[in-house]
């Protein structure tokens, strides 16, 4: 707060709180990159992480080529002025190359893709040449070398094309193809076990009692770490029960990587889920200047990473993206990106009080060339049609306080998790 005076009671409300971009900070600080590898056919590997720098065994195009279908001629054949004519010895195919030699006042007919045949380091574009039986005429305002490909040019032997931590998409799988290797070494899939905490939770295809709800914070987070591809472990849901949270956080423990609960961690009704952790683990119990998801916990447990995510289902799918994404793609190995953040417009009002980071539901649209936002309405964390309606976060610095219509606001859209 630059001037608490002008906010009182604001900071005694605050104490104690950690920022948003500390605590992303400590987390993503804390977990290492699983060790562990298996090797995979290409197509297999998509969506994993690459666990070795592939060096190019060979040159990309591997050999010169032409650029256009046309004529290739000797450089130094090229009229100054004027024009000159040039035989044609021959024809060069993709895929089934000329195999003689142009000699200066010859020229070969070649396709795009075609190999160059010796002697010839030009390609005249077949638009610009006037053909007579086996001879062409070519004008003057040609320039040698044009409209060839080198060996090399897009990737040399030796060359190194990907690191270890790129995370394999569709123009990896290309370029792999493209140096001809079928296999690859990736990082092994990371173990997620999560469950969610409430007597008051009921899963789908239960008949609800009177103060019962369906447990849906197991299917967003099955959503998004499924389209994340880690190996799923789903617990169920767990009981506000002391053996049965012990026996739950020892068993996720000794089977995942990693460890996401939701519930359970707000002041006052935590006492099984925080003395459990007490016992088998160092988990530090947050409070996050942020909005959604104030409390937040995290630490180990026994050997498995924890984040206890906040009970309610925005807060739960905005700490998920905010904070355990991060994690969980380094200790998959990714190298990691910043946070992306666009500027757009704001067509809302948003009410805000100074304190917090906060994460309205939006929906950003392309007016004319220029990014606008909408809220999604209703901003209470249990407002989860909000999150389906949204397409992304807008982002209020933690000392903003209300943010006028037509203001320019930072915006986080949800990329792939979320949305689709
Ligand atoms: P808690 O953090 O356990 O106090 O939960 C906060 C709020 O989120 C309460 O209204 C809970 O009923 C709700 N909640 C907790 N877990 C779930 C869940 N798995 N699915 C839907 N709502 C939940
Ligand atoms: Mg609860």
């Amino acid at each position: 707060m630059s001037n608490p005076a002008k906010n009182p009671g604001c900071d005694e409300q605050l104490a104690g709180l950690l920022s948003f971009d500390e605590a992303r900070q400590r987390i993503i600080d804390f977990v290492q990159p699983v060790t562990g590898r298996e090797r995979l056919a290409i197509r297999a590997a998509q969506g994993r992480v690459l666990d070795e720098d592939v060096i190019s065994p060979l040159n990309v195009p591997p050999y010169a080529n032409s650029a256009m279908d046309g004529y290739a001629v000797v450089g130094s054949d090229l009229p100054v002025q004027g024009d000159t004519q040039l035989e044609i010895i021959g024809t060069s195919f993709a895929g089934e190359p000329f195999n003689g030699e142009v000699s200066a006042g010859q020229c070969v007919r070649i396709m795009t893709g075609a190999k160059m045949p010796g002697g010839a380091n030009t390609v005249i574009m077949q638009e610009h040449v006037t053909r007579n039986d086996n001879h062409i005429t070519i004008n003057s305002g040609h320039r040698a070398g044009q409209n060839v490909r080198h060996p090399g040019e897009d990737i040399a032997e030796g060359e190194s094309v990907l690191v270890s931590g790129k995370l394999i998409a569709a123009a990896e799988l290309g370029l792999l193809a493209s140096l001809g290797i079928a296999e690859v070494n990736v990082k092994r899939k990371l173990r997620v076990a999560f469950f969610s905490t409430g007597d008051e939770l009921r899963a789908v295809g239960e008949i609800l009692q009177e103060g019962q709800i369906y447990d849906s914070n197991r299917y967003t987070l099955y959503g998004m770490l499924h389209q994340l591809g880690v190996e799923l472990i789903d617990m169920g849901v767990i009981p506000d029960d002391k053996a049965a949270i012990e026996k739950a956080f020892h068993d996720a423990s000794s089977m995942a990587d990693v460890i996401i609960t939701s519930g359970g961690v707000s002041v006052g009704e935590a006492d099984y889920v925080k003395l459990t952790l007490e016992k088998l683990g160092q988990v530090d119990f947050w409070k996050i200047a942020m909005k959604p998801g104030k409390p937040l916990a995290f630490g180990k447990v026994n050997n498995a990473v924890f984040l206890g995510l906040p009970g309610n289902p925005v807060s739960v799918m905005a700490t998920f993206y905010l904070f355990a994404l991060p994690a969980l793609r380094r200790m998959m190995g990714q190298q990691l990106q910043p946070l992306l953040v666009y500027r757009a417009i704001t067509n809302d009002r948003i009410k805000k009080h100074p304190g917090r980071t906060d994460f309205q539901r939006a929906i950003v649209t392309n007016n004319n060339g220029q990014p606008t936002v909408n809220c999604t309405g209703m901003q209470a964390s249990h407002i989860l049609s909000g999150m389906s309606h949204a397409n992304c976060f807008v982002m209020l610095p933690a000392a903003s306080g209300d943010v006028e219509a037509g203001s320019e606001v930072d915006v986080i859209p949800f990329a792939g998790l979320i949305d689709d």
